[in-house]
């Protein structure tokens, strides 16, 4: 590992003082995704902005009926929490279905939106990586895609975004709020918050230097029925392959998001009408995908998770 300095904040200002003071640091949150890429050399932030101490660890209820959730509430919490259990079931579910107890009693809300993608050449420093090193190519395209995007890609990148709770968090059209250095605040829906990759897939969201995630913010509970499936090549401590958050309003009418098919979690803007059936779903969905031979079966398993989903 190279030589970094560290420093703990103590308030969100604090923290984004001291980012803005040291040039190309870090803010570090459970350390989760951040140490082991410092370890590997794929990051190597020069200073560390301890983030643990500054707050943002609650989940407050809003005017409008909905809530917010602080960007240090660790991932175990917020899938035990009482109200997200019972009024945004599909975040807890999906929570639940990510890493391991021990790493999700760690883990927090900001940094599971900004962990990297688990593309295998990304972490293999022996093989070229647009998203790594700008410029060295894509050892994925015509390579071993299996995990990779089919939609949504670009020739410079096929890397899928691997969080489950980015996903739920689609489903029910979360906003992510922010604070910048100068102290400004802006709130970004989260379909707007990755960027496509295109030819500079090293570029993953819109953030700026130095801007902290500080709280993610949902709307008034959307009732219904609430489903998080997970298909992976484990049945647990894996990635997704594919995973499929789905709402089931009351009046039949479906919200669905799609993990592990693409840069972020992918779904279409308009919910779907009772009666749509799986095939139109997902082909309204994966409308002009692009599957390489090693992930092509990902088309077909998001028709047959979604009829499995609405089956039920
Ligand atoms: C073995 C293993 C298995 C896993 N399996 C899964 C899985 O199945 N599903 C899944 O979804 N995830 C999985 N994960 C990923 C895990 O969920 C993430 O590592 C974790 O959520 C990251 O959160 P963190 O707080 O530890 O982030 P950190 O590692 O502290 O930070 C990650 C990044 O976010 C930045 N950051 C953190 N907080 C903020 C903030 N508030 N504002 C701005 N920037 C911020 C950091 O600078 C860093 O770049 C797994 C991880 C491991 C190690
Ligand atoms: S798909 Fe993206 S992350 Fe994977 S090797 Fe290509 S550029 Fe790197």
């Amino acid at each position: 590992m190279q030589q970094f300095t560290y420093e703990r904040a103590t308030s969100p200002s604090d923290a984004l003082h001291k980012i803005a003071a040291a040039k190309g640091g870090r803010f570090i949150a459970g350390g989760t995704n951040l140490l082991d890429l410092m370890k590997l050399r794929i990051e190597t932030p020069g200073h560390l902005v301890d983030i643990n101490g500054i707050g943002l660890d609650a989940i407050e209820s809003t005017a409008d009926g909905g809530l917010r959730i602080g960007a240090l509430v660790r991932n175990a919490d917020l899938a035990a929490h009482p109200w997200i259990r019972r009024d945004y079931p599909v975040l807890s579910l999906a929570l639940l279905s990510g890493a391991s107890g021990q790493l999700r009693n760690r883990a927090t809300t900001g940094g599971n939106l900004l962990q990297r993608t688990r593309c295998p050449y990304f972490y293999d420093a022996n093989q070229p990586c647009n998203k790594r090193l700008p410029g060295s190519g894509c050892g994925a395209v015509g390579g071993y895609s299996r995990q990779l995007a089919v939609i949504g890609g670009s020739a410079q990148c096929i890397a899928t975004h691997p969080s489950d709770m980015a996903v739920a968090l689609r489903a029910l059209d979360a906003q992510i709020e922010t604070m910048r250095p100068d102290g400004t605040t802006r709130r970004v829906a989260i379909d707007e918050f990755y960027l496509a990759p295109g030819r500079t897939p090293q570029q993953e969201t819109v953030l700026e230097e130095g801007e902290l995630i500080a709280w993610v913010v949902l709307g008034a509970p959307p009732g219904g029925r609430h489903v998080y499936r997970k298909l992976r090549d484990r049945a647990s401590y894996a990635f997704a392959l594919v995973s499929v958050a789905a709402i089931i309003e009351d009046s039949g009418r479906l919200r669905v998001a799609l993990g592990g098919v693409a840069h972020k979690p992918w779904a279409s803007q308009a919910p779907f009408e009772a009666g749509d059936t799986p095939a139109a779903i997902a082909g309204r969905l994966l409308q002009g995908a692009e599957p390489s031979p090693g992930n092509a079966f990902k088309i077909e398993l998001v028709e047959r998770t979604l009829r499995s989903i609405l089956a039920r």
